[in-house]
């Protein structure tokens, strides 16, 4: 079978990686040769270190959530662990669907088993002994490699009734999404394993409270749960000096567009964008770069100084979300690429709440009409487009209406697009 995640992973073999070390090095299929790479190391740790010990390595790591909200990772399982409901659930987002994001798919097919155990210390951590992965329908490889190491984990005493005769119980379920973007969303995602639509719910309550089939859970992303491996096996300490004090330890960036190298990329946060894409291979005439994905925003040639960092990228009006960078030279026309984003959102919305499913297509028409008169904008379109959007933003109950304007927005504010 080809190995598709090596393809996808430029600095493959770097010593320097710590996420991404394995991948392309280790036989996703094997156990063995998983644990002959420093596997089941961090699990032995947390053993050690028992529930508590492990949230508070987490917390005091700085860990933030990779999915793109940044939220603290330590803080949320301290929260469900501390929750008197019971069963816990841990849930791994591996609902990939941000528009130009493969890096968790890259951790899936090229290094399974840090995913298997990563989950084994969570659900340790926060008391869960059911963890289940929802898995982009898209991604068939990851989840026949993610099936294959829980079985084999199984087999050998790393999951089931008592893992490593710790007296710790734990089964690990996947569930495949069916190719809606909105079930990446996390209470929609607990939606859809419930045997619901996949629509938002309203938050609070949050998840930590009642979360999957309205009990204590704890949602992470992929990345965010194989940062844990690092963390139990440096300790916490060794961990946060690498990065910046709010933004800890290294991250994975989704390069593409136009760049040589198009690929996932390990850098510490606080490299620049400029580094980034100089590793990438950018090419001449740049004209924009997307910072964040479809939700994020356009960034201009003269600022590739912004750093990679949570507060840095906010600080200078935009975000990293989860690590997407698409870089646009000048054939790439503008007021198509806005569109296509627009009939995104617009397809892609739920439907649930009329700021929403309304100005999203509000927005999609605006941007017809513009890109008809090839990229002239009439006064009116931007005022529209500007009044739609401050009402998605207000108005709608998830994070898809709330941010279906920010790239249209930045590129008329930041590009000076239309004009
Ligand atoms: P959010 O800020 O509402 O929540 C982030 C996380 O923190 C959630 O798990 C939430 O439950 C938790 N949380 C927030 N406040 C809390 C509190 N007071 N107590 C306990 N837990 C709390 O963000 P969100 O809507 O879940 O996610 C938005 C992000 O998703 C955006 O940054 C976007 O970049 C990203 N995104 C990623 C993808 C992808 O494919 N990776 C796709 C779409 C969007
Ligand atoms: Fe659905 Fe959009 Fe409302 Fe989110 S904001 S609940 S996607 S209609």
């Amino acid at each position: 079978e080809e190995p598709a995640a090596v393809a996808a992973v430029p600095q493959a073999g770097d010593p320097s990686l710590v996420l991404l070390r394995r991948v392309g090095t280790v036989d996703p299929s094997s156990l063995d040769d998983y644990r002959a790479h420093g596997g089941y190391t961090a699990l032995r740790r947390a053993f050690e270190l028992g529930p508590a010990g492990v949230v508070r390595e987490v917390t005091e790591s700085g860990l933030v959530g990779r999915g793109g909200a940044a939220f603290p990772t330590g803080r949320k399982w301290q929260a469900t662990a501390s929750q008197p409901d019971r069963p816990h659930y841990l849930v791994c987002n591996a609902d990939e669907s941000e528009p130009g994001t493969f890096k968790d798919r890259v951790l899936m097919e090229g290094d399974p088993f840090a995913l298997v155990e990563a989950i084994t210390i969570a659900s340790y951590a926060i008391s869960a002994h059911r963890a289940l992965v929802y898995v982009r329908g898209e991604y068939p490889r990851a989840v026949h490699r993610l099936r294959h190491a829980i079985g084999q984990a199984r087999a050998r005493g790393l999951l089931g009734d008592d893992i490593l005769g710790q007296g710790h119980r734990l089964d690990i379920e996947i569930r495949r999404g069916a190719g809606a973007y909105i079930c990446g969303e996390e209470t929609a995602l607990f939606n859809s394993i419930e045997g619901y639509r996949g629509e938002p719910r309203s938050k609070p309550p949050f998840p930590v409270e009642k979360g999957l089939f309205s009990r204590p859970t704890a949602e992470n992303n992929v990345e965010t749960l194989v940062n844990v491996l690092p963390i139990l096996t440096k300790g916490a300490a060794a961990y946060a000096a690498t990065g910046t004090g709010h933004s800890t330890g290294t991250k994975l960036f989704c390069v593409s567009g136009s760049v040589a190298r198009p690929g996932v990329y390990e850098l510490p946060f606080g490299a620049t964008l400029g580094e980034l894409l100089a590793l990438a291979g950018v090419r001449d005439r740049l004209r924009a770069v997307l910072l964040g994905g479809a939700a994020g925003g356009f960034v201009r040639p003269d600022e590739l100084g912004i750093p990679l960092t949570f507060e840095g990228t906010r600080e200078a009006g935009t975000t990293l979300g989860s690590g997407v960078v698409m870089a646009f030279d000048d054939t790439v026309p503008l007021p198509r690429l806005l569109l296509r984003i627009a009939e995104f959102f617009r397809d892609e919305s739920c439907g649930q709440c009329v700021p929403c499913r309304v100005g999203t297509v509000r927005q999609q028409e605006a941007l017809a009409r513009i890109a008809e008169r090839t990229g002239a904008a009439a006064a009116d379109d931007i005022a529209l487009l500007r009044d739609v959007g401050r009402a998605m933003r207000d108005a709608s109950i998830c994070g898809l209406g709330q941010t279906a304007w920010n790239a249209v927005e930045s590129a008329i504010d930041r590009l000076g697009a239309y004009t």
